[in-house]
């Protein structure tokens, strides 16, 4: 039988075997031919990730609030436009289009900040008290080349602060996000350059043109960086290619094109984070590849053991872009922003196991139960201290005890409850110090007063 023609699919997938550890060896696992692979450049969630996701969520949530950030939620799927009028035409990222209404151009949302503006525009805040500070954790699209710790399916935690000229907002952004790192145990290196205003960039990039059309430095280049060149020269500066970092060497530097303005400003920006003690390095070479940015632009890059910086995994990025409201339809308001990425920053907590040692901090109480009556009693008791506070665990499902006993214990509980029938009559409870492994008979109305001298109890947080 002559062989089958098959079309090959135009949507690309993961590899279709995975490896697998059994019994400590690594295996290559063949799927089924029915199995559906994971989209390439996706990634899913499992197990322990969740907990250096919940790491960075919750210290996200927890510092954006205390640097008086509000939390805006705006919608994944945004119109086109957006994107196109506040000038991405020059970025490096590549939009995924959606088929949402006949004739409409929608995009996945490539990072957060246009949508958080656009919010802000629609739901008039430019009529509030000035300036507004928010923050947005979500998701972004990018249909990017595959590389470590470069996904096409991320997050991020973004901040921005609108409607404020003044260099303290660059500050209260570093700061905020200088701090979040800080007390992840991640270790940083803030690089920071200014860009100038329009001024300041006019001379600039007919010099810089100038210098990259020389003696066949064009030829060079790489391929990204022969097409911007001319179109967006600045851009080139910061291209991570060694082929480029090599080239730019030699090359006009903004910091002797700024204008007075700008260079006030800046000086200013600097002077805030000596009095703040974060070190930073001046790097004349950071541009950041969107056009929107004006003056301050920065960005933290990991420290390795051996105390090298990666340019080549960023952990964040932001700026000041004070034409970006007008770009969209406001007046003219000032605009700083910034972008955590949390794939990058899990990476890191990964790698330090940060988040091993942040699930063991939970205090937990188990709940056990033996027999039908005692699960209604014991459904009853887990919301009873779950609303007060507690972070309580149970397996209600579960009828035998050693198995209860040993999730317990696997999820290191500090204390386990165990109510059978006896205690639902007597109401009573059996209170075990799973450390210490002595146990007492406790009254059920004294349980709380109880757990309070054993355990600190946790008020949750709530996050999207
Ligand atoms: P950007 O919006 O390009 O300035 O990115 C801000 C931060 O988001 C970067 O510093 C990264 O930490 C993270 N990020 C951006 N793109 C990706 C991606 N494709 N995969 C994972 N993280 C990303």
């Amino acid at each position: 039988m002559p062989k089958q023609k098959t079309t090959a699919s135009p949507i690309k997938k993961a590899p279709t075997h995975a490896t697998k550890e059994v019994a400590g060896v690594k295996r290559v696992e063949k799927k089924s031919a029915k199995a559906v692979g994971r989209l390439l450049g996706l990634k899913d969630y499992v197990g322990t990730d969740f907990l250096s996701w919940d790491l960075a969520m919750t210290k996200a949530w927890e510092l954006a609030r205390i640097f008086g950030f509000s939390a805006l939620r705006t919608p994944i799927i945004e119109d086109f436009d957006l994107y196109k009028k506040s000038t991405r035409k020059n970025s490096d990222k590549e939009f995924y289009f959606v088929d949402f209404e006949r004739g409409e151009k929608a995009v996945l949302r490539p990072e957060l900040t246009q949508g958080m503006i656009r919010s802000y525009l629609e739901n008039k805040m430019e009529e509030l008290p000035q300036p507004i500070r928010l923050f947005s954790v979500g998701p972004i699209y990018r249909q990017e080349k595959m590389a470590t710790g470069r996904y096409r399916e991320s997050n991020q935690f973004d901040l921005e602060i609108i409607g404020e000229k003044k260099p303290m907002s660059e500050a209260v952004l570093i700061n905020t996000a200088y701090r979040y790192f800080k007390e992840l145990g991640i270790n940083v290196q803030l690089q920071i350059n200014s860009l100038g205003d329009t001024d300041s960039r006019k001379e600039f990039n007919s010099k810089l043109l100038a210098f990259y059309k020389e003696r066949g430095r064009r030829s060079k280049l790489c391929n990204h960086c022969k097409k911007n060149l001319g179109k967006n020269s600045l851009a080139l500066l910061d291209c991570r290619e060694d082929s480029c970092i090599k080239i730019r060497e030699g090359a006009p530097q903004i910091a002797d094109y700024l204008s007075a303005a700008s260079r006030e400003h800046f000086g200013k920006v600097l002077e805030y984070l000596d009095e703040l003690g974060i070190p930073y390095n001046f790097n004349s070479y950071l541009v950041r590849g969107l056009s929107y940015y004006n003056d301050t632009v920065f960005e933290f890059w990991p420290v390795g053991d051996d105390g090298v910086a990666n340019s080549k995994l960023a952990l964040a990025g932001g700026g000041r872009c004070d034409s970006l409201v007008e770009s969209l339809g406001g007046k003219a308001t000032p605009c700083v922003g910034l972008a955590i990425g949390l794939e990058r920053a899990m990476i890191k907590l990964k790698e330090k196991n940060s988040f091993a040692t942040y699930a063991d901090e939970e205090e937990l109480v188990y709940i056990a139960q033996i027999g039908e009556q005692a699960k209604t009693k014991a459904l009853l008791l887990f919301e009873e201290l779950r609303t007060a506070g507690f972070n309580v665990r149970q397996s209600f499902s579960v009828d035998s005890l050693r198995t209860q006993i040993e999730e317990a214990n696997a999820l290191k509980a500090k204390i386990t409850l165990v109510l059978g029938k006896k205690e639902v009559m007597d109401e009573t409870i059996l209170m075990r110090d799973m450390e210490s492994g002595v146990q007492e008979i406790v009254a059920q109305k004294k349980i709380k007063e109880k757990l309070d001298k054993k355990i600190i109890r946790k008020v949750g947080v709530i996050y999207g």
